[in-house]
């Protein structure tokens, strides 16, 4: 197996080429655009203006609220909410996407953010066989199923927004997850800034989105002009450190281990299935970012990718059970 002598991303990483000195194509573009992708003060300034333009949006058409930002329950989209109210002023509705793989963590997590920080919060919940079919589809063809998650979720939080004519959406997507596919400008912030659904997934899934979009597979709400803005593009913070933040402003619970996303209680089953499709973990790329920027070393990403493949290999029998039970289209058990 060959890897990049840079990031260490695999040869079988999706799009991935290879330079004369072994580098990857993912590491030159970085490389290429460092000093806009690193240079704080501009994509800071970048925000402020954005921001304050939805302010003013908001203002002339009498919306109800200045932003929609989407929680989960984890420790990204908590702090994006905090920020947005306390630190950039905005009245913000957050919205939830009801999968039906939030964890009583994430649930608590939720509670506690809304008693806080006194923000208005609706959940959207869609209809249970169509999510399944959604889900069923998704792991047959692509062996994944968070690509669903994060399709209705970003649907939802554009439909709320469109609907009472909220100007801009901010997501929690991070650095790693924003930049692990990266190899032009096209789609990705700071270069550009979506101002639609469409424009917005194309950042995540490509090409591949104006296939289902000819194909009429997809809705893309081609009538909601909705800004969208990812915060951790213009913020630079650790994930450590966005922790600390919360559990010093609102006692925010920390999740017991360092497995990401305790908010989802089916993320073992999405690394187990990566592993046995791809032969790699879920975060393979977004940690590669990391190394690109210096936050993790080369050595360091690979023993954390070391260790996952050794936890997800085998999967839990009753996890698996519970897992393919929720996304079956056939039953329709509560989940
Ligand atoms: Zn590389």
């Amino acid at each position: 197996m060959k890897y990049c002598t840079k990031c260490g991303l695999p040869e079988t990483y999706p799009g991935i080429r290879f330079d004369e000195e072994g580098v990857c194509n993912f590491c030159n573009f970085y490389d290429e655009h460092r000093d806009t992708l690193e240079d704080q003060e501009s994509r800071h300034r970048i925000f402020l203006e954005e921001v304050e333009q939805a302010k003013q949006r908001a203002k002339e058409t009498n919306a109800p609220y200045d932003c929609v930002v989407g929680l989960s329950g984890g420790k990204d989209s908590t702090y994006i909410v905090w920020q947005m109210k306390k630190t950039y002023g905005l009245r913000v509705l957050a919205v939830t996407f009801q999968n039906g793989f939030h964890t009583d963590y994430g649930r608590r997590n939720i509670d506690n953010v809304l008693q806080k920080l006194d923000v208005d919060h609706i959940t959207v919940r869609m209809n249970e066989k169509e999510l399944r079919r959604y889900y069923s589809k998704c792991v047959g063809v692509m062996k994944n199923f968070c690509a669903v998650c994060f399709h209705f979720g970003f649907y939802y939080c554009h439909q709320v927004a469109e609907r009472y004519g909220i100007p801009l959406v901010i997501n929690g997507r991070t650095k790693g997850q924003i930049m692990q596919f990266a190899v032009n400008t096209r789609g990705i912030e700071p270069f550009e800034i979506s101002r639609g659904l469409k424009d917005f997934e194309y950042q995540m899934f490509g090409d591949l989105i104006e296939l289902l979009d000819r194909r009429g597979k997809v809705d893309y709400l081609p009538q909601a002009k909705v800004t969208s803005l990812s915060y951790f593009a213009y913020h630079d913070i650790t994930e450590e450190e966005t922790m600390e933040f919360l559990v010093k402003e609102i006692g925010w619970e920390r999740p017991d281990s360092k497995v990401p996303h305790a908010d989802c209680w089916a993320h073992a089953m999405a690394e187990h299935l990566s592993i046995v499709k791809r032969g790699y973990p879920v975060r393979t790329g977004e940690l590669a970012v990391l190394v690109r920027r210096g936050e993790l070393t080369k050595e360091e990403a690979s023993a954390i990718l070391k260790d996952d493949k050794k936890r997800y290999k085998k999967i839990d029998r009753q996890l698996e059970g519970r897992f393919y039970n929720r996304i079956s289209v056939s039953k329709s058990v509560q989940a």
